[in-house]
């Protein structure tokens, strides 16, 4: 199967998921979207209001709030691949449960990543950076890049928390000036076969989940 028709078929079977009770509230799972050789890789915590309706990623304001952030890089949405944790909106936008994370990211993140093999993944809030660095602080590692199991992994501010708190907005906006200069750390470690399993600047305690 190439890998575009697997990211179609993940997409297929999210769409009709019922692995978790997410199922239950959901109107539309949002599976994700974006071209299947993306270089990088967005992961936000879960669909809101907007993403639910429409079945599509950040299409709300902090999606619109995205959208300037890439346009400051010179990347447009359709050059990047967007997904969530959880691909199904939780009730009253309530924290996904350690269960339904575990079971959606196995099931379909993991065979995202996989598929599209991204030269950077974003995290985008700590939950999603959660799944890649154990015990940081969002506060203390947010724009720094850290090697995990041979990836990049930039985590990052979610958007909707540079919209609420505004003092935190110049900070998001300073992390994603970086994103060009760290795709091409990544691209010229992976050209010489050499990502390290381990980055300098990484925090002590890291465990991953892939
Ligand atoms: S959140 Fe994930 S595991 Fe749960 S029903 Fe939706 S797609 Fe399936």
């Amino acid at each position: 199967m190439s890998a575009k028709d697997e990211l179609e078929q993940i997409a297929r079977q999210v769409a009709q998921c019922q692995l978790c009770e997410l199922h239950y509230s959901r109107k539309r799972a949002v599976p994700g979207e974006g071209p299947v050789d993306a270089e990088i890789m967005f992961i936000g915590e879960g669909p809101g209001f907007h993403e639910n309706e429409q079945g599509r990623p950040f299409v709300g304001a902090a999606g619109k709030f995205l959208d300037e952030l890439l346009a400051k890089i010179n990347l447009r949405r359709d050059q990047v691949f967007i997904t969530n944790v959880v691909k199904c909106r939780p009730p009253s936008n309530r924290d996904p449960k350690p269960e339904e994370v575990e079971i959606c990211t196995k099931t379909y993140l993991e065979r995202q990543i996989q598929t599209i093999n991204p030269k950077v993944i974003i995290t985008l809030g700590r939950y999603s950076m959660g799944l890649f660095l154990s015990n940081a602080k969002i506060s203390e590692v947010h724009g720094q890049s850290f090697w995990v199991k041979g990836r990049l992994i930039v985590p990052m501010y979610h958007p909707a928390a540079g919209l609420h708190q505004l003092s935190l907005k110049p900070e998001i906006e300073r992390d994603f000036l970086r994103l060009p200069e760290l795709l091409e750390k990544s691209r010229h470690a992976v050209q010489n076969n050499a990502p390290p399993s381990f980055d300098s600047d990484q925090p002590a305690k890291q465990l991953s989940l892939f």
